[in-house]
């Protein structure tokens, strides 16, 4: 069998033994990889006492069968644990090297348990794992971090997952960073590792990946890259990188801004594509093996010298800058570099502050709760400074840490209709009433609030009534202010969304160009390993797995039926092409419910879980 590498690998930080077995056939077939190997190992071995931050608790990080071939974007991984921002299921993917590497050094799986009794990291090379002495490591910020592994290890080919001091501070939305800006950002990871003593982990891979039918290989290649090139969406993206998405949002009237206040930003030419790209862009960059190269290196240069980073992109841009009502750029980049090096989720960084701008305005917390500071929308120093205190826990910044659900218990009812989360994860950047799909994707998400789970860009891209129709049974699926339609939407790109995720490519040749169909993922996938997979086996592969990251929610929070922020079902946007929209969300989950085959509470039915040979909800 080809594309796996063959081993999981199990580290026991608390007594340093290091376990190998193979990567069972069963789990290959039910799982595929990456997101599917991560879920079904927490599933399997984190118990309901488990607490996130145990030293009982796992990490795992898995890489799928494409990892480290030439498909595109295929340098990809996904980390998990129960997660310390939400205690529900946990995941974070990232590109960058880092998953390629792995598979070079020969794993599949790492599954990470125990805490160290000292600051540690991994070193991986080949068939060598060992946990090393990272006490002169600790507190450093990730460049550093990652600059002297690579000179310990004598070897600049090494690639670095670490964490900040953040992470080491168990802020609760602490990220971990792989090649220096490549952030698997999500949930708190970070948080878990700095519990674990857990620094880094250095991988260098000196192996190869075997392809079962190799001229196969190639032709299955030959029409994906052939597909990527030739999408109408790929010239944008691989020229503007994400940032293009400010224009569409604020076009849609979707731009949060103001912790969601309003879907319009009044100065957005300070902070528009555009303006990034005419004064702070240098060039695009790329993840291992990605013809889309997305990515962006800016430059800022000011009084304190230059700054050199990878980003923003549309999301940091968004929840770090109109989010706190900050349209500089120059601050806003700044600001993203600091959380790269500091080892924080601009995501959840962004909604917390913004959450904060909001409960001052409204004088819900005064200078006596912020020690002092002035939380004014859009004051760029307080931004930069609240991100130095949330990294270090100090000041302000130790109740930030904890997130927007946390703050919103701590300051009580009167705050809780200004607390964007759900499931505890903060909301990400279109705003939902702009766009009904994402609303639905956010509430049934089984990380908590996020775009990526579903990614339901269908809505968002222009495609005709017809095509809705034709592909998901309704003429209003494009439509992003319409609810109907949403749930077959949803549910589908849920279920490709997984299997990407378990396969390890990025999303942006799935589901912002809609370039690689399930059917061409389904050639490349036998091609590499030898299988005979059809889409409709692998969409049901990503209907397990996220049925079996349902069962892990249920075990962990109960059966709660899926919600979303009172905001998006209560307050009108305000103005704006989308203006006066709320989200209707009950007809659309009962809609979703009712196609998953789960009853109304979400939890799945008894044939379901039989279809997908799962285990009884209720065990
Ligand atoms: S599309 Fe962008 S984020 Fe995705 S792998 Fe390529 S460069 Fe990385």
């Amino acid at each position: 069998m080809g594309g796996y590498a063959g081993t999981m690998a199990y580290i026991d930080l608390t007594s340093g033994v290091v376990t190998k077995k193979e990567t069972p056939p069963a789990l290959k077939e039910a799982f595929l990889g990456g997101r599917g190997f991560t879920s079904h190992t927490l599933l399997s071995q984190v118990g309901r006492q488990v607490a996130p931050l145990d030293p009982d608790a796992a990490v795992v990080i898995a890489v799928g069968p494409l990892a480290g071939t030439l498909s595109p974007s295929s340098g990809r991984f996904t980390v998990a644990a129960r997660s310390p921002l939400t205690g529900i299921l946990g995941d974070a993917n990232s590109g960058g090297h880092f998953g390629a590497e792995l598979k070079y050094a020969g794993y599949d799986t790492l599954c990470i348990t125990g805490r160290s009794d000292h600051p540690c990291y991994l070193c991986i090379e080949d068939d060598d794992i060992r946990v090393c002495d990272a006490s002169a490591l600790w507190g450093g910020a990730v460049r550093r971090t990652e600059a002297a592994i690579r000179e310990e290890m004598a070897d600049d080919d090494a690639h670095i997952l670490s964490i900040g001091p953040a992470g080491e501070r168990q802020v609760r939305y602490a990220a971990l960073v792989n090649d220096a800006h490549r952030a698997a950002a999500r949930c708190g990871i970070g948080a878990v590792f700095g519990a674990k003593r857990l620094k880094a982990i250095a991988v260098r891979g000196t192996g190869g990946v075997d392809i079962a039918r190799y001229d196969e290989f190639i032709e299955a290649l030959d029409t994906v890259y052939d597909a990527i090139y030739h999408d109408p969406v790929y010239p944008v993206l691989s020229e503007r990188g994400t940032p293009f998405l400010m224009d569409a949002a604020q076009a849609e009237g979707g731009l949060a801004t103001r912790n969601n206040r309003t879907g319009i930003c009044d100065r957005f030419d300070e902070i528009s594509e555009e303006a990034y790209r005419t004064g702070f862009k240098v060039r695009n960059f790329a993840c291992f093996s990605c013809p889309i190269h997305c990515s962006n290196i800016s430059v800022v240069r000011g009084a304190a010298g230059t700054q050199w980073g990878e980003g923003p992109e549309y999301e940091s841009l968004v929840c770090l800058g109109t989010k706190c009502g900050i349209t500089s750029l120059p601050a806003v980049i700044t600001a993203t570099n600091r959380c790269n090096e500091l080892g924080i989720d601009t995501i959840s960084c962004g909604d917390s502050i913004a959450f904060a701008m909001e409960l001052w305005e409204r004088g819900i917390i005064t200078p006596s709760d912020t020690g002092g500071m002035d939380l004014s929308w859009g004051d760029a120093d307080t931004l930069l400074a609240l991100i130095e205190q949330i990294a270090a826990r100090e000041g302000y910044g130790a109740v930030l840490a904890d997130g927007v659900a946390a703050m919103a218990r701590r300051y009580g009812p009167g705050a809780e209709r200004y607390a964007l989360h759900v499931k505890g994860m903060g909301v990400p950047a279109f705003d939902g009433r702009a766009a009904k799909g994402f609303a639905l994707g956010w509430a049934v998400s089984t990380r908590g609030a996020d775009h990526l789970r579903a990614l339901p860009n269908f809505e968002l891209l222009g495609f005709s009534s017809d095509e809705a129709r034709r592909r998901f049974g309704s003429p209003y699926a494009n439509d992003p202010y319409e609810e109907r339609g949403k749930a077959e939407l949803v549910v589908w790109h849920e279920n490709f969304s997984a299997v990407v995720d378990a396969a390890e490519m990025c999303k942006y040749e799935t589901f912002s160009t809609y370039a690689v169909t399930p059917e061409m993922l389904a050639s490349l996938l036998n091609a590499v390993v030898g299988s005979s997979r059809t889409a409709a086996s692998l969409l049901e592969v990503g209907e397990r797995i996220v049925t079996t990251e349902k069962l892990f929610n249920i075990r962990h929070a109960g059966p709660v039926r899926d919600a979303l922020p009172y905001r998006m079902l209560h307050d009108p946007l305000p103005e704006g092409p989308a203006r006066g929209n709320v989200v209707d969300l009950e007809p659309m989950l009962d809609a979703y419910y009712a196609l998953r085959g789960w009853d109304d509470r979400g939890v799945p039915g008894a044939s379901a879980l039989r279809r997908l040979g799962l285990p009884d909800a209720e065990e």
